[in-house]
């Protein structure tokens, strides 16, 4: 059996600790808006935000803005969509930092989505594959 180190076995228990923390806390006073990044965040080129529990640290909330109509989006209900432009251009400057390939979040209404289409279109060959959650 492999010994484990005393480092690993504080961590252990700092996470079986937190575990329970979390399990047990009811989440009544959560943070501000706060930006949010992680290993999956710069896939979006979108700013997210989260709120976080104040006692426990658990991520309570997450939005982001829709980038066609600029509303707040919740987590429930966004839409995940891979954009990918087929002509050369710079959509990077007119998108918020998609560039030719990347993956934005929309409202949950399917109109941005097609009304996105239609104004990028004008300029640039466009492709959107939409991931309902
Ligand atoms: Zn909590
Ligand atoms: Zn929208």
């Amino acid at each position: 059996m492999v010994e484990v180190s005393n480092y690993e076995k504080l961590e252990k228990e700092f996470e079986e600790k937190v575990k329970k923390l979390r399990q047990e806390c009811e989440h009544k006073e959560l943070t501000g808006w706060i930006s949010y990044i992680d290993e999956t965040t710069y896939l979006y080129n979108q700013t997210i935000e989260t709120k976080y529990c104040e006692n426990c640290r658990k991520i309570r909330k997450k939005r982001t803005k829709c980038p066609q109509c600029d509303g707040y989006i919740d987590k429930r209900t966004w839409i995940r969509a891979l954009v990918t432009e087929v002509n050369k251009g710079i959509l990077f400057n007119e998108f918020k930092g998609i560039a030719r390939q990347g993956y934005a979040l929309f409202c949950n209404n399917e109109k941005c989505i097609k009304d996105f289409i239609e104004s990028k279109k004008k300029k640039y060959e466009i492709y959107i594959e939409t991931f309902k959650r």
